[in-house]
């Protein structure tokens, strides 16, 4: 150090005041005390720091299997030999236990070590030691770096000479289990035999020391035991035993093994390493190696440690694969999977799986609930459902119910329908008293009211025993004839007087009903007798596509016997008026009914223009005929003639008997010359026609014409009194012929 370029003392100006030199006299005597003092106190300091690096004392830790005293007896020489041969440091052994080792190696209390293989590779493993020498172990042909395991049994044991014999029932003893070449190894070469010591021999003992084994296998107590290599031999070398009382069992003879000298029955192994812990510098360990290495086998250390020195480090991978396969040490748990192990490697996923399992239980409780509810849910709308089955099951039996009642009730409208229409039958009957009119309101009516598609109504003609068709509907007149009562069905209906309902109508049958463009045999036919006071007065025909119900029969034969009265009624009302106005022998038209006629015609002709003519006509000699042939010949030729005028006058010709025997004929629209010539011809007819009750004679008649305009009649009476003047010239003139009114001007 170079003190007068301190800073402290530089930058002084010394040049200044005479007090101030004083002062400055003063610091610079406490200056050179202060900085006297520091350098005391360096040069004390790096004597102490120089005395420190000299004693530098280093531990080894030496695994101390035959005690702690037996250990720095064998060790102590060469913890002195790398004291020496080390400058500055200063070595010491530390006998560690089995059970200390492990926390002095984790605490740094020892910087180096030394043990057997297995643990060393333990220690590699949790710690990071690395080997720095391999011993030379000593042997009677020199120092071997490799040992391994020797298995043995007396030699008078004929039934054991490999590993294989000792699988049954041998009892077996060995060092230590954590002894390498006293048990270990062994074990290994057992198990890849498939022999595992624990359980397939009957007893597996440990007795601690190697010479023990020995001795417990010379004494029988066992039946085979293991030891480390070169025990046997030493312990003959020492006197101990006899080594031919000993066989060593499967020993192996491999070409790697070639110059080993000892038996051994499994691999071999390397030998215990002298190792660096990771914090120990590597300046040093270096040293210690070379130190080590350089060692020779009569340096003290050597023959103390009873080794030949040592060697590079070997590769200890085949102890760790021992330890891996016998599931031991480091090893003991490898492919177990501890619970810290997994917590510490899987502590993520394990989180996430407890989460998620969480997460799961509350949604299977969420779900189970949820299923409790929809369950419940379902019940009830199962509940409903049923309760609705039962409510449509009531409805539709109460519906059922309706729609009979519904049925009855429209049955029963149906049945006042038809009341009504029966009774609109009935009156409509009673509104007229006209034949015909009644007859067709009745049939449509019953046609309707029976749903039928035709009806014809037949009358009975009494004075011919014929049945006449008189109304119809839907079906055409022409295809109905007169018949002859009996001759056909409905004839016989009549004569019968009982309703027929025909259903096998024959495919042939001529009635056809019409329905739209084709026409069909009607499928029924119902025959209903018309009968009134015992007489049978016709017969109502109807026909359908359908079917007339059984039951609808009997009111079908109270509606004819309805129809019947009202026939009768019309049919009494229509004799009435036909004889007020008939002549009861003629049954021509009366004089009562002439008058009428007439002034009807004469009003017409007065009103319209339109001439009508008469003719008066009157028998001639009539008396005659009464006296000669008797009053009912007289009636009868009365009749014969009012026939032959009948037959020969046209239909709008009304034809009457105008008294005694006299007839008078209108002739509507016909003047005088042409009833003159109607005249003739009924005069002609009547000369010419016999009458058979008058014995074939016939009558002649006297006719007088007069037309209305022709005549310049005034009045009806007028016009009678012309004809009749006109009459009374053509008896005049000599009867049976006819004259004409005077023409007026
Ligand atoms: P003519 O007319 O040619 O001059 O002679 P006539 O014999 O026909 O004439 P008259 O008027 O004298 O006789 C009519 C007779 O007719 C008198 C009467 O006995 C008879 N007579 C009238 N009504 C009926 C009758 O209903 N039945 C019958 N049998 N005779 C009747
Ligand atoms: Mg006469
Ligand atoms: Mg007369």
């Amino acid at each position: 150090m170079q003190w007068n370029k301190c800073p402290v003392l530089t930058g002084m100006n010394p040049g200044k005041l005479k007090g101030y030199k004083m002062r400055k006299k003063i610091q610079n005597q406490i200056m050179m005390k202060f900085i006297q003092s520091i350098v005391v106190i360096a040069v004390l300091s790096s004597m102490a720091f120089s005395s420190w690096a000299d004693d530098k004392a280093l531990k080894i830790g030496v695994l101390a299997k035959r005690g702690k005293e037996h250990t720095l007896k064998r060790w102590g020489a060469t913890a002195d030999y790398l004291t020496e041969n080390i400058p500055g440091y200063s070595f010491k052994i530390e006998p560690l236990g089995f059970e200390e080792i492990n926390s002095n190696v984790a605490n740094n209390s020892v910087d180096f070590i030394l043990v057997n293989p297995s643990i060393y590779v333990e220690l590699e493993i949790l710690y990071g030691v690395s080997r720095l020498a391999t011993l030379k172990n000593l042997g009677p042909g020199g120092g071997f770096t490799v040992f391994g395991g020797v298995v043995f049994v007396k030699s008078d044991r004929k039934d054991i000479n490999t590993l294989e014999d000792l699988k049954g029932i041998k009892s077996f003893m060995a060092v230590k289990e954590t002894s390498l070449g006293g048990f270990q190894m062994a074990w290994l070469e057992l198990k890849n035999l498939g022999i595992d010591p624990y359980k397939d021999f009957s007893k597996l003992i440990f007795r601690s020391k190697h010479d023990s084994v020995v001795y417990a296998v010379g004494n029988n107590e066992v039946d085979a035991g293991t030891v480390r290599t070169d025990t046997l031999e030493r312990m003959a070398m020492e006197g101990k035993i006899n080594v031919d009382d000993f066989k060593v069992i499967s020993e192996r003879i491999s070409s790697s093994d070639i110059g080993f000298p000892y038996k051994h029955s499994t691999a071999l192994y390397p030998e215990w390493p002298f190792a660096k812990l990771a914090g120990t510098p590597l300046e040093i360990a270096q040293q210690v190696a070379i130190a080590l290495m350089k060692m020779q086998p009569d340096d003290k250390a050597a023959i103390l440690g009873r080794n030949a020195g040592w060697t590079v480090p070997l590769n200890y991978e085949p102890v760790r694969n021992l330890m891996k396969d016998l599931k031991i040490g480091f090893f003991r748990d490898f492919g177990k999977l501890s619970l810290e192990k997994i917590i510490k490697q899987y502590w993520r996923i394990i989180v996430f799986s407890l989460l998620f399992i969480i997460l799961l239980i509350i949604f299977i409780v969420y779900t189970i609930r949820m299923n409790r509810r929809l369950t419940s849910a379902q019940k009830e709308l199962h509940d409903e459902i049923a309760e609705r089955k039962n409510v449509e099951n009531v409805l539709a039996e109460n519906r059922d119910k309706l729609s009979l009642q519904l049925a009855k009730y429209a049955d029963a409208l149906e049945h006042q329908e038809r009341i009504k229409k029966y009774h609109a039958l009935t009156s409509l009957l009673i509104t007229t008293l006209k034949l015909r009119p009644l007859l067709q309101k009745a049939l449509d009516s019953i046609v309707e009211l029976t749903g039928s598609k035709f009806g014809v109504i037949y009358l009975v003609e009494k004075k011919d025993r014929q049945i006449v068709p008189y109304v119809f509907h839907a079906i055409s007149p022409t295809k109905l004839e007169v018949s002859d009562m009996g001759a056909t069905t409905p004839g016989q209906v009549i004569s019968d007087r009982k309703i027929r309902h025909i259903k096998d109508i024959p495919v042939n049958c001529e009635i056809r009903v019409d329905i739209g463009i084709v026409s069909v045999v009607p499928n029924e036919i119902v025959m209903l007798p018309l009968i009134s006071k015992n007489e049978a007065l016709g017969v109502i025909v109807l026909g359908t596509i359908k079917q007339y119900p059984d039951e609808e029969i009997p009111v079908l034969s109270h509606m004819a016997d309805q129809i019947s009265i009202m026939l009768e009624n019309a049919l009494a009302n229509e004799r009435v008026e036909r004889l007020s106005i008939l002549d009861g022998l003629t049954e021509i038209y009366n004089r009562r009914y002439l008058n009428i006629r007439l002034s009807e015609e004469v009003s017409m002709a007065v009103r319209s223009g339109n001439n009508v003519s008469i003719i008066l006509i009157d028998i001639d000699y009539f008396k005659k005929i009464n006296d000669n042939f008797g009053h009912q010949v007289g009636d009868d030729a009365l009749c014969a003639v009012s026939k032959i005028l009948q037959e020969l006058i046209r239909n709008e010709d009304v034809l009457g008997r105008f008294g005694g025997e006299e007839f008078l004929i209108i002739l509507p629209l016909i003047n005088q010359r042409e009833a003159g010539l109607v005249a003739e011809k009924l005069r002609d007819a009547v000369e010419k026609t016999a009458i058979p009750s008058m014995r074939d004679s016939s009558v002649t008649i006297s006719l007088g014409v007069a037309g209305y305009f022709d005549s310049g009649a005034k009045s009806l009476d007028d016009l009678l009194n012309k004809a009749d003047k006109a009459l009374y010239q053509a008896k005049e003139k000599g009867r049976n012929r006819c004259e004409l009114a005077e023409i007026s001007a």
